[in-house]
């Protein structure tokens, strides 16, 4: 029979790229709670009408891309195709959002049903933080300002852009968008067929075809960002001014419209042109109206949402290796058990230790084959000899340094000498 396959645009992550992916895992939980971040961790299934309500008609995501089914029961379910509808809903079911200043993050896949293709994935994997309960613009400076330092810290801020944009607040959009289908109505043949459509529907979301044609004509539409209000643009001034004191560089785009529609005032994404097509690796942005929409108080918020594929492939781009061999392979003669016993001595006392014990036996040939494919920095012999003599030999498997001969007493503070204190306590 033929085996089976996984499913298209689902990929499996391989024991090989699990360190790269436990780095950066590691690596944005620890910011996260520098930032008082505290972490979420919600279902992946909820009820699709909560994207609908909170993503909107019209968006790429609610029209093309759930993946939404009918349980045993008849329920309208949809796997998450982003965390903040989620989040949202559990911050209100649980009545997380007093006292205001809730901050927390979430991280996990999420599923759409796209086209596959390079950095385009059906199931993929986000990083979110968010923030309820503050409007002022300190609290977008902030969350740039976390995004910053991790760019700074996986050392990929040589290939990152941040774009900022305002969209104003409710009034400024419907006026902006009169004006908009003012521009774009003469002209609506040149348009491609979905944002034709989205002329009636939502003609915001036009911003976000990918058709260059349609592109073309929208560099000299009117500007959403000439058409906010006092407030918006008071917001925006103060939130730039912030990003110039700390030297966070950034550039407006007028065309930034994030493709969610629960989005207000300031909008951002940081991309990069190191990955080909699909290079926003982060976006986000101020949703002072989402929570209402989900039936709570209005309530201010703001998030972003990271795309960890893309941020690896960057990662490794820059050529950062992510190792995690063996310190040590133990081998020797029958019986296996005394091995085993060494092996938990040695993990009872050495945390940090990596440690693979050959448990199949056979010749010291096929033994010393293993250590060699296992990756480990040292092979530990304990053959007929060094039982006898209460010793274990230790032998360079990378290098050509002399066969050693330790104590088994000492072996212990021998290995925490040879790896640098390195086995002390589990590596991160
Ligand atoms: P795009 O315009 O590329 O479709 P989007 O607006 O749909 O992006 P968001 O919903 O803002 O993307 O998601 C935030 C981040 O998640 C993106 O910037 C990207 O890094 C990542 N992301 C989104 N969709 C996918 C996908 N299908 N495969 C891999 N990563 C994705
Ligand atoms: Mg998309």
């Amino acid at each position: 029979m033929k085996s089976l396959q996984s499913v298209r645009g689902m990929h499996d992550i391989l024991p090989s790229d699990v360190a790269a992916w436990q780095w950066l895992e590691e690596r944005v939980a620890t910011l996260m709670d520098r930032y008082g971040f505290a972490e979420i961790r919600i279902p992946l299934v909820e009820k699709t009408e909560l994207f609908t309500r909170a993503i909107g008609q019209g968006t790429d995501v609610v029209e093309k891309e759930m993946y939404a089914f009918d349980d045993r029961n008849g329920d309208s379910l949809c796997l998450r195709p982003e965390g903040t509808a989620g989040v949202v809903r559990a911050v209100l079911q649980h009545g997380l959002l007093n006292p205001p200043g809730l901050k927390v993050w979430y991280s996990g896949p999420m599923f759409r049903h796209e086209r596959p293709q390079k950095g385009r994935q059906r199931q993929f994997h986000q990083t979110g933080a968010e923030v309820f309960g503050l409007d002022a613009p300190a609290v977008d400076a902030e969350l740039i300002a976390l995004g910053t330092r991790l760019w700074r810290e996986l050392g990929i801020e040589r290939h990152v852009e941040l774009e900022l944009n305002s969209l104003g607040d409710r009034d400024d959009r419907a006026r902006y968008r009169e004006a908009l289908v003012a521009f774009l109505e003469p002209v609506r043949d040149q348009l491609d067929e979905d944002s034709r459509r989205r002329l009636e529907t939502n003609p915001l979301r036009i911003f976000d075809s990918k058709v260059p044609t349609t592109q073309a004509l929208l560099e000299s539409a009117p500007r959403l960002i000439d058409h906010i209000g006092d407030g918006a643009r008071e917001h925006f001034r103060s939130l730039t001014d912030m990003l110039d004191a700390e030297g966070i560089a950034y550039r407006i785009n007028p065309g930034l419209v994030r493709g969610l529609d629960y989005y207000c005032r300031t909008v951002f994404e940081w991309t990069t042109t190191a990955l080909g097509a699909q290079g926003t690796i982060c976006a986000g942005g101020r949703y002072d109206d989402l929570v209402e929409i989900q039936g709570g108080k209005p309530t201010p918020g703001i998030g972003f949402a990271m795309g960890m594929e893309r941020l690896l492939e960057l990662v490794k781009a820059e050529g950062k290796q992510f190792a995690n061999d063996p310190h040590a392979f133990l081998l020797g003669t029958e019986p296996v058990a005394a091995r085993l016993g060494l092996a938990e001595a040695l993990r009872d006392s050495w945390p940090g230790l990596r440690l693979v014990t050959d448990l199949q036996g056979g010749s010291f040939k096929a033994q010393f084959k293993r250590a060699d494919r296992s990756g480990a920095r040292l092979a530990l012999v304990l053959g007929e000899q060094e039982l006898e003599a209460g010793t274990v030999s230790v032998k360079d498997l990378k290098g050509d340094a002399p066969q050693e001969t330790v104590a088994r007493q000492a072996l212990g503070d021998w290995l925490c000498r040879y790896f640098d204190g390195g086995v002390h306590s589990p590596s991160k």
